[in-house]
């Protein structure tokens, strides 16, 4: 369907034509008609989808006219680059009209926005604490307000601001139209939203967020030094079935394998810069049992289809929350039972949060016992220069082939399943040669961080844990 017969002006179908757009974006489709016809509502969308014109185009369409009262748009973004962006898609989209737009945030003096502001403005585009500031000073006021319009409203709450949108939301008619949209909408951003919002129509866009239930998943904070430490001694005291490993780069996926094959692995490696020979064997391989390890990057696991993975090892957490769901999607495919383990360093809470906040589930943050996270950190990438771990937990590792049955140069494993200690969302230092501590909350693979030896397989015990949580 184009712009035209989406119920927009002539005046806003020609600002999008000079914009070089032809179609709507399917959030512009869905939200558009909502928007005009005066209602509220709740998009989950991320920017990139064109969610900016979704919520512009509509807007300006029921400003119609320049008014020289005081503002009757008011939309609060999370940073100072945000709101100049949509102030500047205000102006691009409104080329054709007499619509103002003011853009208010910190990091510049007061004088051009106040006079601004004081001149007569349609649609003020605001971060919280500037917007407070003129609040205050009384220079704006929020009477007149027909549209309310909260964008990116889940970085806005991580960004410390739920009370300034709070106060702001208090000093806004009752009467007026909401528009919020936020990446995803967890419990806390609901609450805002029945704050904030009446009846709203929801419009959800983008990729999947859901992770497979049958997939147990769970992130393992580590220091740099030891990561490829820890992956060692997760692939030794895991009775994986067949194991893909995500690397950022083609690089690091490169090093991985090398090192594990060092590390008495079969390993296949999978990137952009293999040939295409290269990379069918590589996946020929992983599918028949002739490596039981396979090490690749995003790009070029995107669309692979390999039954059967049992686990999946982000050995670097993933650049963007998708690339997390579309990673640990790799195992349990079609009801099949997978784990998936991402290890973290002290630098990513900010990643662990935006895969969370994505997902809109906590993940529990687990250790592995018998893990020794007081090693001396070895230096920089995490696997450089680390001869592969063994030493360290005390024997040399044992690994089979697929189906357990210990192909050649891959000896029977551990008859002992990993002991992972769950603690709920707050990582703590395993003390060095001590059990790690009890598990609580969401328990961990272990059964709770208890000493006992448990059965090898994956199941029983620690899925029933999940399941029921
Ligand atoms: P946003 O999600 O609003 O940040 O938009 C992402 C990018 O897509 C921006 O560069 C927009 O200019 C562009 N864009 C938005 N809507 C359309 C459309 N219908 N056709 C082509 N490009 C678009």
């Amino acid at each position: 369907m184009p712009f035209s017969k989406l119920g927009l002006p002539p005046s806003l179908v020609n600002g999008v034509k000079a914009m070089g757009y032809t179609d709507p974006t399917p959030i512009q489709l869905r939200a558009i008609p909502v928007v005009l016809g005066g209602g509220d509502l709740i998009g989950s969308a991320q920017t990139g989808t064109g969610k900016t014109a979704a919520f512009a185009l509509p807007t300006l369409a029921r400003l119609g006219k320049h008014e020289a009262r005081g503002p009757r748009v008011l939309i609060l973004e999370p940073t100072r680059e945000l709101a100049a962006q949509v102030e500047t898609a205000f102006r691009d989209f409104g080329r054709f009209t007499d619509i103002r737009a003011t853009v208010v945030h910190g990091g510049v003096g007061y004088g051009r926005q106040r006079s601004e502001i004081q001149a007569g403005t349609d649609v003020v585009i605001a971060t919280p604490g500037r917007l407070m500031d003129f609040l205050q000073e009384g220079t704006l006021r929020l009477d007149g307000l027909k549209i309310l319009i909260l964008d990116e409203v889940d970085r806005m709450l991580d960004m410390g601001f739920v009370k300034d949108v709070k106060k702001i939301i208090g000093k806004c008619p009752r009467e007026r139209q909401t528009l919020f949209f936020s990446a995803t909408v967890p419990p806390e951003i609901e609450e805002v939203a029945r704050f904030a919002l009446r009846n709203p129509a929801r419009v959800e866009i983008g990729v999947s967020r859901t992770v497979n239930k049958s997939v147990t998943h769970a992130f393992y904070p580590v220091n740099m030094g030891l990561k490829f430490d820890l992956l060692v001694a997760l692939l030794e005291k895991t009775d994986f079935h067949s194991c893909l490993i995500f690397s950022r780069t083609k690089h690091g996926a490169d090093k991985i394998a090398r090192k594990l094959k060092a590390a008495n692995h079969s390993v296949a490696v999978l990137h952009a810069n293999r040939s295409q020979s290269q990379r069918v064997e590589a996946l020929e391989g992983f599918k028949s049992g002739k490596y039981e390890v396979m090490v690749a990057t995003d790009i070029a696991a995107r669309g692979i289809d390999v039954a059967g993975v049992s686990h999946v090892i982000n050995y670097d957490i993933p650049a963007n929350p998708e690339d997390y769901v579309h990673r640990i999607g790799r195992t349990g495919r079609a009801a099949a039972i997978g784990d998936a383990f991402t290890l973290t360093t002290p630098d990513q809470a900010g990643d662990i949060k935006a895969i969370e906040r994505f997902i809109g589930q906590k993940v529990p943050q687990l250790q592995l016992e018998g893990f020794n996270y007081h090693a001396q950190p070895r230096p920089a990438m995490g696997f450089q220069g680390a001869a592969p771990a063994h030493g360290q937990h005390g024997q040399r590792p044992q690994h089979g082939g697929r189906g357990g049955g210990g192909g050649a140069g891959h000896p029977p494993r551990h008859q002992q399943r990993p002991q992972h200690s769950g603690q709920g969302h707050a990582p703590r230092p395993a003390p060095s040669g001590q059990p790690a501590p009890q598990g609580q909350g969401h328990g961990g693979f272990g059964g709770g961080g208890q000493q006992q030896p448990v059965p090898r397989k994956f199941g029983g015990l620690s899925r029933g844990r999940w399941n029921r949580r």
